[in-house]
């Protein structure tokens, strides 16, 4: 084991990745997540893994880790197809297929599931109800992390993937915005058990997404999680100690519209139970192909939650020091393209080269540079094509010009 000693703030995607990559690599890690445990908020919708998320966690797991992601994520091909709201196709699309990565390279995973492989043999390391308040960096070159319950750790290098609404980017980085994007997604899940369920759906719409676009850049994405084998025989037969909660099949059924579109404002939209939202979307289906309104119909209740979709704004280069951001903490974007999450793994991958470098005598803000220089890159292109594709398909606002920071301290330093 290195010297080096890492603390992570969250247990998210990002961050539980990260802990994987560093504790195969015997670098000491600490993560400290908000929620009070594993399974405290509904952690289940679909996650599209892509190349860049595969390739990331084929890196990251262990061997049997990344077979048991393989074989619990379901395989729905390439097929990215549009249709009109009368369900004429208005657009064919087809992914490259990467011949040797599973699936293709195009994977459905349940969030849920990824996130119970990643936290395997990485519990010891987390603690729950540890939520990042502030920090402070030392002459020492150590950074010290102040958590709500009156805790602290102290450590070379301090990870901020606390997501979306990060403690960690408000202190390092207060000139870095998020914006609301002018869109609302009622997010649903539609059980794809039995004959009579799978024949609601007919297979042209069972591809890896399929965008439904209605009048007034109103929209339906549907995208299907079918698995090849239960959770419980996978593990049983690959890797008994990962523990997976069982799961069915279904289609992620998500409803789009720009928020002026819907009847009520955020309070109310915010305040409705599962039932209230698929009444809503059924009522702003009105005129729509019938089989659109039965498969919405079909979402079961208790999965349906709203979202806000909310984008960052990219920033120019920072001066580095013992903390740096990782994930939705410092690139989060609308999920026009389907990449934050596995943007977010990427991080961790390249993050994790960089910090088994610094362990290995790289100067620790040289390597912290180098990630840092590379994410931005990657990581704010998909930014702004998140933020255009968006703009250009279903409305959502543009992004709006970067905030320059103080005058004269282009690096400021926190
Ligand atoms: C409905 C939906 C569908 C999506 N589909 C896709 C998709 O198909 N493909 C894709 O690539 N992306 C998708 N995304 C986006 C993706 O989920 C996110 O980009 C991804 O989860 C970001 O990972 P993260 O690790 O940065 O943050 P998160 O996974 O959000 O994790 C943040 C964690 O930090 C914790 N936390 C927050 N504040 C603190 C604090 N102060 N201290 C400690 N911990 C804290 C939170 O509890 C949480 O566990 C989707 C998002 C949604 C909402």
């Amino acid at each position: 084991m290195s010297d080096l000693h890492v603390i992570i703030a969250q247990g998210g995607l990002g961050g539980l990745a990260l802990a994987q990559g560093l504790q195969q690599a015997g670098i000491s890690v600490a993560v400290h997540e908000k929620d009070p445990g594993p399974d405290f908020r509904n952690q289940g919708y679909r996650v599209r893994i892509n190349p860049d998320g595969i390739t990331a966690l084929k890196a990251l797991l262990a061997p049997q880790a990344f077979e048991v992601f393989a074989a619990t994520a379901g395989t729905p091909g390439a097929r990215m197809d549009s249709f009109d709201h009368r369900l004429s196709l208005l657009h064919a699309q087809e992914l490259p297929v990467v011949e040797d990565l599973p699936g293709g390279g195009h994977l459905a995973v349940n969030r849920r599931t990824l996130r119970q492989i990643l936290l395997a043999g990485v519990e010891k390391s987390v603690h729950y109800g540890s939520a990042l308040t502030r920090y402070e960096t030392h002459r020492s070159d150590t950074v010290t992390a102040f958590f709500a319950d009156g805790t602290s750790a102290t450590g070379d290098v301090l990870i901020g993937a606390d997501g979306v609404n990060s403690a960690t980017r408000r202190q390092r980085l207060p000139e870095a915005q998020v914006v609301g994007a002018g869109l609302r997604l009622l997010y649903g899940k539609v059980p794809l058990t039995g004959d009579a369920a799978r024949e609601l759906v007919p297979s042209e719409l069972l591809g890896l997404w399929t965008t439904v676009i209605g009048p007034q850049w109103r929209f339906l994405g549907l995208a299907p999680v079918q698995y090849r084998e239960p959770q419980h025989e996978v593990t049983a037969r690959l890797a008994p100690e990962i523990k997976l909660s069982n799961d069915s099949d279904y289609l992620a059924c998500v409803f789009g519209a720009r928020r002026e579109q819907l009847p009520c404002a955020d309070d109310q939209l915010f305040a409705m139970n599962g039932a209230e939202l698929q009444a809503m979307t059924l009522s702003l289906l009105e005129g729509w192909h019938p089989r659109l309104a039965e498969i919405v119909s079909h979402q079961d209740p208790a999965s349906i939650f709203p979202v806000s979709v909310r984008t960052s704004v990219p920033v120019t280069a920072w001066e580095t020091n013992a903390v740096t951001l990782l994930g939705d903490a410092i690139h989060a974007m609308s999920p026009a393209i389907g990449v934050g999450a596995n943007t977010a793994l990427r991080d961790a991958r390249v993050l994790t080269s960089s910090l088994v470098e610094a362990a290995a005598g790289r100067p620790l803000t040289d390597a912290l540079r180098a990630y840092e220089d590379e994410m931005r890159d990657y990581g704010f292109d998909a930014v702004r094509e998140s933020a255009e594709r968006g703009h250009r398909l279903v409305g959502q606002d543009r992004l709006p010009e970067p905030q320059l920071p103080p005058t004269g301290n282009a690096h400021q330093q926190n």
